[in-house]
C-alpha cells in the first residue's frame, strides 16, 4: 500500500470521507487521493515522493505558483511579529487600497476568511440594501456553499428551486431562482414574473464551475441592463477569475461594472482570504457604518494580508498576455492530440483557464457541458495522473496554468497525452 493509501484509510476514519474538502477524494474518477507532502513552482510532490505536474494549482489561488519566494517571505515577516491581533492593522489597508485601484468596480472593500464568506455577506448586502429576497444565479454557477447558492432546479428554470442538498431548508431556496448562462430571455422571464422582489443577480462574469464558459457578446451587458432597469444588483463572483482573467478581472476584460465584487483564491497568495467590495455608496450600509451585519474573528488575518500583499505586488508586474498566449497554445496542441485519437473534443479557453470537454457541442452552459462523456475524462484523467500529471478529478472543472509553468512541463504534459489510449 503507498503512503497516500495509508494516510487516505487512517483519514477516512477520523474526517468524513477522508477529506476536508469532498472533490478531493477523486470519487468520480475512481481513484485514490495523493496525499501532498510539498509543492514548489508547478510541481506536487506526493508522500510517496512522486513529483507532479499541476494543473490544478490549489484550484486558483496559485498563480504565481507554489511556494513563490516573495510570498513564503512575506508571510515569515509577518508571522514573526504575531499570528492574529484582532484589531486592526497596516497590511489591511495596503491590501484593501491594492485591491480598489485594481478592480474597477470596487471603491470599498470588506476583508473575510474565504469566497463562501465573500459570497454569502455580498447577497445579505444586497438583500438588506434593496429590502428584497430574491436572487438570480445560473445552472452551473458555484458560489460557495452558504444555504442561498446550493439550489438546482426543479423540472425548468422558471420553476421554484429546489435544495440542492439535504440541510437546506426549502424555506431558504425558495428565494433562489435560476437562470440558463449566456441565456438572457431565462432571466428577463424571472424578472418579469418577480423583479419587485429580486435583489441580486449572481454570476461568474467567466464561469469555471460546469468547466469553463466564457460569457457570450451581449450576456454580460444584458445582465447589467436588466439589474439596472428592475433596480436590482450585479454581483460579480470574482473568487476564480479575479486577477486571473486579467489583474482587474473579467470586469476589466469585459468593461462591466458591476454593484458588487466577490474575491478569494488569489487575493489570498494561498492563505485562507475572501472579499467582497464594490460602490462606496452600496459598501457602507455594512457594518459598523452601517446596519447589515457581517464579522469575522480571523478576518484581515495579518499572514493572510501579507501573501496576498506580496502576490498581488509580483502579480502587477508580470505579463498577463503571455501567460494567457502559451496556455492557448498549450491548450491547442493538447486538443489537436486528442482529437486525432478519435475522440471528440471541445476546448474552452481565456488567459490561464481551459477545459477540454469530451463532447462534439460547443459548450455554453451547464446542459451543454453535461453533454461531456464522462468516461472518457475518467480515462483520460487515470492516465494522465499515472504519468505525473495533475488535472482537476472532474471533467467540470478547469485546468489553471501559472507563472511557474514552463515550456518543459508544457511538453512533458504533451508527450504524455501521446500516450494515452482510449
Ligand atoms: C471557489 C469558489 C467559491 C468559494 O470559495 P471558497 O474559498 O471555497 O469558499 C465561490 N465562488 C466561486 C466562483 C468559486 O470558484
Amino acid at each position: 500500500m503507498s503512503i497516500s493509501q495509508e494516510l487516505f484509510h487512517k483519514a477516512s476514519t477520523l474526517i468524513p470521507g477522508g477529506v476536508n474538502s469532498p472533490v478531493r477524494a477523486c470519487k468520480s474518477v475512481h481513484c485514490d487521493p495523493l496525499f501532498i507532502a510539498s509543492a514548489a513552482g508547478s510541481t506536487l510532490t506526493t508522500e510517496d515522493g512522486q513529483t507532479l505536474i499541476d494543473y490544478v494549482m490549489s484550484w486558483g489561488p496559485m498563480l504565481l505558483g507554489h511556494n513563490h519566494p516573495k510570498v513564503a517571505q512575506a508571510i515569515a515577516i509577518a508571522a514573526a511579529k504575531g499570528t492574529s491581533f484582532g484589531a486592526p492593522s497596516r497590511l489591511e489597508v495596503e491590501l484593501a487600497e491594492a485591491v480598489v485601484q485594481a478592480v474597477p468596480g470596487i471603491e470599498m472593500v470588506r476583508m473575510v476568511s474565504s469566497g463562501t464568506e465573500a459570497t454569502m455577506s455580498a447577497l445579505r448586502l444586497a438583500r438588506g440594501y434593496t429590502k428584497r429576497n430574491g436572487v438570480i444565479k445560473f445552472h452551473g454557477g458555484y458560489h460557495g456553499h452558504a444555504d442561498a447558492f446550493l439550489a438546482s432546479a426543479g423540472s425548468g428554470v422558471a420553476t421554484q428551486s429546489i435544495p440542492g442538498t439535504p440541510g437546506v431548508p426549502q424555506d431558504v431556496v425558495k428565494h433562489t431562482l435560476l437562470a440558463n448562462y449566456n441565456d438572457l430571455d431565462t432571466v428577463r422571464a424571472l424578472f418579469e414574473a418577480k423583479g419587485s422582489d429580486i435583489a441580486a443577480v449572481i454570476v461568474e462574469p467567466v464561469a469555471g464551475n460546469m468547466g469553463l464558459v466564457l460569457p457570450q457578446p451581449g450576456f454580460l451587458e444584458g445582465l447589467r441592463e436588466l439589474t439596472h432597469n428592475y433596480g436590482a444588483l450585479l454581483i460579480f463572483d470574482e473568487v476564480i477569475t479575479g486577477f486571473r482573467v486579467s489583474f482587474g478581472g473579467a470586469q476589466k476584460i469585459f468593461g462591466i461594472t458591476p454593484d458588487l465584487t466577490c474575491l478569494g483564491k488569489i487575493i489570498g497568495g494561498g492563505l485562507p482570504v475572501g472579499a467582497y467590495g464594490g460602490k462606496k455608496e452600496i459598501m457602507s450600509h455594512i457594518a459598523p457604518s452601517g446596519t447589515v451585519y457581517q464579522a469575522g474573528t480571523l478576518s484581515g488575518n495579518p499572514l493572510a494580508m501579507a501573501a496576498g500583499l506580496a502576490t498581488l505586488q509580483e502579480l502587477a508586474q508580470l505579463d498577463y498576455n503571455d501567460l494567457a498566449q502559451r496556455t492557448s497554445s498549450f491548450s491547442e496542441e493538447l486538443e489537436k492530440i486528442l482529437r486525432s485519437k478519435g475522440v471528440p473534443v471541445q476546448r474552452n479557453h481565456i488567459a490561464s483557464l481551459f477545459t477540454l470537454f469530451f463532447t462534439d457541442q460547443p459548450v455554453v452552459d451547464f446542459s451543454s457541458a453535461q453533454t461531456a462523456n464522462s468516461d472518457l475524462f475518467v480515462s483520460f484523467y487515470q492516465q494522465m495522473r499515472k504519468q505525473g500529471i495533475y488535472l482537476a478529478p472532474s471533467g467540470f472543472e478547469c485546468a489553471f496554468t501559472s507563472f511557474a509553468h514552463t515550456d518543459d512541463d508544457f511538453d512533458k504534459t504533451l508527450d504524455a497525452a501521446r500516450k494515452v489510449q482510449f
